[in-house]
């Protein structure tokens, strides 16, 4: 098992549920918008918040910002060393600092001393567009993992091990390869993440792959899914990925891709049912038709399935009742609700 590392409330690794982080992307001195964007991450299910720290007037405002939330926050730095230490002076609960662009040993062993002090974490994060030079012999999956590596013993050195590491990169292939050289070599716990994953659908496609393959092997304790864009979605991606890898419990909705056979609108209903459902731990299937829908639903704890007069609602493969088109959403929120409750 993985060492556990505490972040504020939060467990990384020591055999904690895989934890949810995404990052703001409003002005960290604009502490007003900042706050409401991860009260908005928050509230779709992160559960850690990272924040760049370009400026001493960010670590500043990171005092204002942290009065304000309750869910950890983590100071991202690249560049100057100083402003890691502003930023644990100003509660950050743990620091990420690239080893790509810190610079001298001293200044990570600087860092070490004060986060020590203050019992704050540092998440050594590679990432594959800032490899230091040194590193460009090896192959680039190894060049990731050990920039990250030399940075976790220039820790190490100092007696400093409250320590993350992780290594991104574009390329799902390097990601998943330099991960498990990182977890052949230190007992650490993992972020994963692919960097500049891109915009929506290959972000989604990329991060599935890499923190998938990983996460079904056992290694990962934390993941971002970075996605151009809103963030939130990147944590609506990320609890999606939790819950289809069976590592999370949640609601979900099955639907069929139709076919000719379709009596239904399925796409329909399944967008109208599945902000309720995913309040559940309920799974929910909607099948265009009775033909093979009843069948293939079976193993959801309630189903709807298309017919020409109407729609068949049953549970566990069970019929309960048909009804009509307009009577079916009104239906299946009650049925829903009813479920809901003789599982509380
Ligand atoms: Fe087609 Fe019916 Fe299967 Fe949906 S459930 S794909 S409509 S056969």
């Amino acid at each position: 098992m993985r060492k556990a590392v505490r972040v504020g409330k939060v467990i990384i690794g020591g055999g904690s549920p895989v934890s949810i982080q995404s990052m703001t992307n409003t002005p960290t001195v604009d502490v007003e918008k900042t706050v409401q964007q991860i009260v908005e991450l928050q509230m779709a299910g992160c559960e850690i918040v990272r924040l760049a720290i370009p400026d001493f007037e960010s670590a500043k405002a990171l005092k204002q910002i942290k009065e304000k939330v309750s869910i950890p926050l983590v100071a991202d730095i690249h560049f100057d060393h100083r402003l890691a230490i502003e930023s644990i002076k100003n509660g950050a609960d743990k620091i990420r600092i690239n080893p790509g662009n810190i610079g001298a040993k001293w200044k990570v062993q600087e860092v070490a001393r004060v986060a020590s002090e203050y019992k704050v974490p540092i998440r050594v994060g590679s990432n594959s567009g800032s490899i230091p030079k040194e590193f460009e012999k090896y192959e680039r999956s190894v060049a990731l993992a050990e920039a990250a590596l030399r940075e976790v013993r220039y820790l190490e050195e100092v007696g400093f091990e409250n320590i993350v590491v992780s290594a991104k990169s574009t390329d799902v292939l390097e990601t998943i390869k330099a991960n498990e050289y990182i977890a052949s070599k230190v007992d650490y716990p993992i972020h994963l993440g692919v960097t500049e994953a891109g915009t929506y659908e290959m972000a989604v496609i990329k991060s599935s792959i890499a923190l998938g393959y990983l996460l079904l092997k056992g290694i990962g304790d934390t993941i971002r899914v970075s996605i151009a864009g809103d963030p939130v979605k990147e944590v609506v991606v990320a609890k999606k990925l939790l819950i289809a890898l069976g590592l999370r419990k949640g609601g979900q909705v099955i639907a069929c891709p139709t076919c000719a056979r379709a009596e239904i609108d399925v796409e329909e209903i399944a967008k109208k049912i599945e902000p309720l459902v995913e309040k559940t731990n309920l799974t929910v299937a909607v099948m265009g038709c009775v033909v093979n829908g009843i069948g293939e639903g079976k193993h959801a704890d309630i189903g709807v399935a298309g017919t020409k007069s109407g729609v068949v609602i049953f549970r566990k493969g069970e019929i309960l009742k048909t009804v009509s088109h307009t009577d079916l959403e009104k239906e299946l929120m009650e049925l829903l609700n009813s479920v809901m409750n003789e599982k509380t």
